[in-house]
C-alpha cells in the first residue's frame, strides 16, 4: 500500500450496506485480477469486520469512511482511527464534502483525524473540491490551496497520504469536469503537496472522484497526475466497481 507507483481504486460506500450486500464485496474480492493497482472498498462501519472475515486471503483492501479526531475515550458514538485499524482496514477517507456539509466538519477538525489516523498506520485518503458556486467563479485552484494548507497533517508518516480531488459539484449528479480542469486541479495539488512535504509530496497519490463510471474512468485515468479513482455510486454494484478497476489495465 505504501507503493506510491501503484494506482489506487477506492469505492466509498456512504450509509449503504446491510448483511446482505457483503455478497458485492465478496465478488470484488475474488473477481479482481491481478492489477497494477490497490482496490479498497470503504463499506458502513457496521460491515468492516464481516467484510475483512470474507475477504481475508484476497487482493481486495478494506478502508472506512471517516475517524474521530481523539485517540480513544468517553466520546460516545465515534469510532477512533485504531479501532478502524483493528478491524483490519488499511485507508480511512476524510474531509468528504458530505461530512462537512452535514456534520460542519472543518479544516483544523480533519487534520487531526488525519494525524490520529497516520499514527494508527492507516493512509488517509483527504477529500478536496469546489463547490458548483466557486466552480462557477474560476476559483478551483485557489480554493484547493485554502483547503489543503488548513488540512494537511504536519508530515505524512511511513503510510503517506492520499488526496482526492472531489469537486462538490460532480458527486453524485453524473457531471464531470473536462480535462483541462482535472489536469490544473491535480497539477495544484501537486504544487501543494511538494511545498507542504517536499520530494515526499511528488509521489504521493492524488485521485479523482466525482461521477466516475465505467465508461469514463479509462481516460480520466489516462490523465497526468491522476493516480486513481474515489469512486461513490458505481462501487456498490460489483460488476461496475470491477470494470472500473479493470480500467487501470489501459
Ligand atoms: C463520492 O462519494 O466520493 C463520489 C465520488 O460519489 P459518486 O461517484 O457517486 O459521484
Amino acid at each position: 500500500m505504501t507503493n506510491t507507483s501503484r494506482r489506487l481504486i477506492v469505492g466509498n460506500w456512504k450509509m449503504n450496506g446491510l448483511t446482505a450486500d457483503l455478497a458485492e464485496i465478496e465478488k470484488v474480492a475474488w473477481n479482481i485480477g491481478e492489477l497494477r493497482a490497490d482496490v479498497v472498498i470503504c463499506p458502513p462501519a457496521t460491515l468492516l469486520q464481516a467484510a475483512a472475515r470474507i475477504t481475508a486471503g484476497s487482493r481486495l483492501l478494506l478502508g472506512a469512511q471517516d475517524c474521530s479526531p481523539q485517540e480513544g475515550g468517553a466520546y460516545t458514538g465515534d469510532i477512533s482511527a485504531r479501532m478502524i485499524a483493528d478491524c483490519r482496514a488499511r485507508i480511512v477517507i476524510l474531509r468528504h464534502s458530505e461530512r462537512r456539509q452535514y456534520q460542519g466538519e472543518t479544516d483544523a477538525i480533519v487534520r487531526r483525524k488525519a494525524e490520529t489516523a497516520l499514527r494508527a498506520g492507516l493512509i488517509p485518503v483527504i477529500c478536496v473540491g469546489e463547490t458548483e458556486a466557486e466552480h462557477l467563479r474560476q476559483e478551483t485552484l485557489a480554493v484547493l490551496k485554502n483547503q489543503l494548507q488548513g488540512c494537511l497533517p504536519a508530515e505524512t508518516m511511513e503510510t503517506g497520504l492520499v488526496i482526492a480531488y472531489e469537486p462538490v459539484w460532480s458527486i453524485g449528479t453524473g457531471r464531470v469536469p473536462d480535462q483541462s480542469e482535472i489536469l490544473s486541479a491535480h497539477a495544484r495539488i501537486r504544487t501543494s503537496l511538494i511545498d507542504a512535504f517536499g520530494s515526499v509530496g511528488a509521489g504521493l497519490r492524488i485521485l479523482y472522484g466525482g461521477s466516475v463510471k465505467p465508461e469514463n474512468s479509462a481516460e480520466i485515468l489516462s490523465l497526468e497526475n491522476v493516480d486513481g479513482v474515489l469512486v461513490g455510486g458505481a462501487s456498490l454494484r460489483a460488476e461496475s466497481f470491477l470494470q472500473i478497476c479493470e480500467a487501470t489495465r489501459t
